[in-house]
């Protein structure tokens, strides 16, 4: 197997910070989920506090608990919490271990593809070589504006761009205004944006705020004076000296592409289906994703199974994309500063459930699961 990345390693940025269950479970059977950290305490909690700054009064809270009572009796893996930055490199080296070979600073510049497999053409950057690479099938994980995707001429559905914004990720003793025994994401209305501690060790931090194109805005106005103008107009220290360490746009947007599989080639993770941050489900779908065409890819190249057995792929990934892109919407619009007498706490529950159920309660229609057990005796459940 051979990957083609044209950064020269894994980013700063946190991104897809805390694997579900069963993206834990996932990571198990490849033989990592020892080595990410996961939540100790029990029940675990993760707050999501909706305020004007970090010091100023809380609009409105939800707190998600995992009760004993629900998803433990699920599942026997735990919660992890590592972000993309710290999940990254163990999938990189688990990946050598197992004999892939993995190409940073080269970029997948075009492909084509038939009946007997695929033709890439990658640029290295470091040598400034291109050449032709032969394939069986191509995967494309090449994130939510997917060169790949647009070539297949695959469109997407759902509301396509939400905002454009930009992450500064800084480091800053905050003293009390964060509480290490407390994650917590706020949702700052002073910036029009969002902040959470990455690293409480190193008191490493990630603020992003939107920015609107249609003002003439753009990531270039971000300069490192504008980040530390922002970091201490939401903590009210005007005397703090945040040390910068990286400042990226992101766009959030919300689409599914309406076809995974053009022949040799299938979409994954944030190529197939973009979602905002909201419910943290893109980099956990992204992996289950990455699971379903894993196994199915081996079938299919050591001959235990047919080439239709691919089809099944998006028959089972693509209806999980639509659920949680719905579901992140529904979470993003609740998101919203409300007025302080409002009465938000009737969706608490049920939002703690529907991501259990997104995560271990969604079942696959596919014609690879056999669900006719015909003369098998009826079982009576408890
Ligand atoms: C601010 C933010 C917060 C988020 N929080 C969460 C969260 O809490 N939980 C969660 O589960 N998800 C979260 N997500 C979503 C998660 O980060 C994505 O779903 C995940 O990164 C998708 O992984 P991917 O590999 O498909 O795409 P990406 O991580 O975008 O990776 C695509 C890669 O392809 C490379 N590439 C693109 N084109 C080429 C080319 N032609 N040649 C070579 N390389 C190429 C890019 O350099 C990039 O490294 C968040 C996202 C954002 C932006």
């Amino acid at each position: 197997m051979l990957l083609v990345e044209r950064r020269s390693g894994s980013s700063l940025f946190p991104r897809a910070v805390g694997q579900n269950q069963r993206t834990m479970e996932l990571l198990g059977f490849g033989g990592i989920a020892g080595d990410v950290p996961t939540v100790t305490s029990s029940p675990a909690t993760f707050r999501v506090r909706i305020a004007a700054g970090l010091s100023e009064p809380t609009f409105h809270e939800d707190v998600s608990e995992t009760a004993p009572t629900d998803s433990e009796n699920l599942s026997s893996a735990g919660l992890g919490t590592a972000g993309q930055d710290k999940l990254e490199p163990l999938l990189r080296r688990r990946a050598e271990e197992f004999g892939a070979e993995l190409r940073f600073d080269t970029e997948l510049v075009s492909f084509s593809h038939g009946d007997d497999g695929v033709i890439a053409v990658v640029h290295g950057r470091h040598d400034d070589r291109t050449s032709r690479v032969h394939a069986q099938y191509l995967v494309a994980a090449d994130g939510s504006r997917s060169s790949v995707r647009d070539a297949l001429g695959i469109d997407r559905h759902g509301p396509g761009a939400l905002s454009q914004n930009v992450s500064v990720i800084f480091d800053a003793d905050l003293g009390d205004l964060v509480e290490p025994q407390r994650p917590t994401l706020h949702v700052l209305s002073k910036v029009d944006g969002v902040f959470i501690t990455v690293d409480h060790a190193i008191d490493r931090h990630l603020l992003s705020v939107g920015y609107d194109p249609g003002d003439g805005q753009s990531p270039a106005d971000f300069t490192r004076e504008r980040c530390i103008e922002l970091i201490r107009m939401i903590t009210e220290l005007p005397d703090l000296e945040p040390e910068i360490r990286a400042v990226r746009p992101w766009e959030m947007a919300a689409a599914v592409a309406d076809r995974f599989r053009v022949g040799r080639v299938l979409l994954a993770g944030d190529a197939a289906k973009v979602t905002p941050p909201s419910g943290g489900f893109g980099g956990n779908t992204a992996i289950g994703d990455g699971y379903d065409l894993a196994w199915k890819l081996a079938a299919v190249l050591d001959s235990t199974a047919g080439p239709g057995l691919l089809d099944t792929y998006d028959a089972e990934r693509r209806p999980i994309a639509d659920m949680v892109v719905a579901e992140a919407l529904r979470l993003l619009r609740g998101r919203r500063p409300a007025a302080p007498d409002e009465d938000t706490d009737v969706e608490q529950v049920s939002d703690r459930q529907r991501a259990i159920e997104l995560a271990l309660g969604f079942r696959y229609r596919s014609s690879a699961v056999l669900i006719a057990c015909i003369g098998l005796p009826r079982v009576q459940l408890p």
